[in-house]
């Protein structure tokens, strides 16, 4: 605790506090609130949804890849879902290869989705607002110090979720992380950009690997500065309008505020180069124009919690279980490193791994859950379970888990796990349990 406690203006008090509105800490809060507790979610920027809106337009993770295609995740990502469909701001690109059937959405709706379906479960959202640190007696926490343009606000919680992605509740509360200081790079970074009027049916003419052997030829004539030389362009909910995953940065730290800066810059400038070349040489992008940068950069991975438990690549590639799991995956590792090409790697086809609840619970807290991308995994592991889809089922399970323990007065590491599995089922989550055996 720092001497941000002089000058605190002003006090306020909720039984669950969520920190982020991203996929994870949206979806935390809204299951919560609908158990019935007084939950607030702060979030720094002016909107919700996390990188889901400010940077991506497809959920991945929902649907398997492979023939099957199942999908697994389900309960509150389905509500979000209907009323997307409902705004016909919503299709399906079938894919039984990469990352699977992907559901690719317009994120300035969901941006207003999520605020519906937040406010009707009576969720007190707090925007505009960043948690720069926390209030510990022993291990427990608090509650949180915000800081906004009304001054520094102290927001008592009796149970905390970190969803802010980057673990900075477990961060501030000086618990230890991995991820970045570790031996392994984190993943690569990227700035999004969408075009406008492209001829989407000419753009249908030509295949990803002759757009990623255009790439190689452009940087071969020494024109051109593409450091990926493959990435994505897909269609997406408007007509005309393409998004693209192809900028691509290296920063060891992207919590190191100075070099993300200038990733900022440098990733404009690349996008710029990338849309000069899809001009250039893209059959349809002839006329294209320059619609949006994404709001921030892209960063894929930073702290990752030193939980109860650690997913690994092992648990991935076996399809492993476990008693305590929460969370169905079936999305291959998908490694976006710091070299030009990203590296895959897949389950056996059909299956799922489980994500166990104790990767949630990170070690030596008290009353602090996390969900989403800083969960407890190993990089490898990390780069699977990321998808969108798996962060919103981590928020469902971290909010219903963080009710059970504020109603059963327990640590979250100590509530019926049983009973959990229970709710997130009768509420729609999508967990393949083992059957008990017979007494
Ligand atoms: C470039 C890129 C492409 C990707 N492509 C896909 C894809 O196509 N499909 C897919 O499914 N997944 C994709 N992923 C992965 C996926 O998007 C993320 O893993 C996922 O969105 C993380 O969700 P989250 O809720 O954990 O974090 P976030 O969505 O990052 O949410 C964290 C929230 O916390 C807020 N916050 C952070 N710190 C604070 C603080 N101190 N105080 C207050 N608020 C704070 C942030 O503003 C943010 O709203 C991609 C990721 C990147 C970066």
């Amino acid at each position: 605790m720092t001497n941000y406690a002089k000058r605190i203006d002003k006090i306020v008090s909720t039984e669950i506090l969520v920190v982020g509105a991203g996929s994870a800490g949206c979806n935390a809060a809204i299951a919560s609130a609908r158990e019935g507790r007084k939950t607030m979610l702060v979030e720094r920027y002016g909107f919700v949804g996390g990188t889901s809106t400010y940077i991506l337009d497809t959920f991945y993770g929902f649907y398997l890849p492979g023939k099957e295609g199942r999908k697994v995740v389900g309960g509150i990502p389905d509500l979000i879902l209907d009323k997307l469909k409902q705004r016909g701001a919503m299709l399906l690109r079938p894919n039984t290869y990469g990352a699977g059937t992907g559901i690719t959405y317009d994120p300035e709706t969901l941006k207003v989705v999520y605020e519906e379906l937040l406010t009707e479960s009576k969720v007190d959202i707090l925007l505009h607002s960043f948690v720069v640190d926390v209030l510990k007696e022993g291990n427990r926490i608090t509650g949180v110090i915000v800081v906004n343009k009304s001054g520094f606000l102290k927001i008592e919680a009796d149970i905390v979720i970190d969803a802010s992605g980057d673990a900075d509740i477990v961060a501030l509360a000086g618990l230890p992380f991995d991820g970045i200081g570790s031996h392994e790079p984190v993943q690569s970074l990227t700035t999004t950009f969408r075009l406008c009027n492209v001829d989407n049916e000419k753009a249908k003419t030509f295949t990803k690997n002759q757009m990623w052997a255009w790439m190689k030829e452009a940087n071969a004539s020494g024109k051109y500065w593409l450091p990926r030389e493959e990435g994505s362009v897909h269609i997406t909910t408007l007509p005309g309008v393409m998004a693209t995953n192809m900028v691509r940065l290296s920063l060891p730290d992207p919590t190191d505020i100075v070099e993300l800066s200038k990733a900022e810059i440098l990733g404009r400038r690349q996008a710029l180069e990338y849309f000069r070349f899809m001009k250039d040489y893209l059959p349809g992008y002839e006329n294209a124009g320059f619609l949006n940068f994404s709001t921030q950069i892209g960063v894929r991975e930073t702290r990752r919690i030193f939980g109860e438990y650690t997913l690994t690549r092992e648990d991935v590639l076996s399809a492993r279980k476990f008693d305590d799991a929460v969370v169905e995956c079936g999305a291959p590792i998908e490694d976006h490193n710091q070299t030009s090409s990203t590296v895959w790697a897949y389950l056996p086809e059909g299956e799922t791994y489980q994500v166990p609840y104790r990767s949630l619970i990170p070690k030596d807290s008290e009353n602090l859950l996390v969900a989403g991308r800083c969960l407890s995994a190993t990089h490898d592991a990390h780069a699977s379970v990321r998808s969108m889809g798996q962060c919103m089922a981590m928020g469902q399970a971290a909010g219903t888990a963080a009710s059970l323990a504020f109603t059963q007065k327990k640590a979250p590491k100590d509530i019926d796990i049983k009973q959990l599995q229970k709710t997130l089922v009768a509420n729609g989550a999508i967990l393949n349990l083992r059957q008990e055996e017979p007494v």
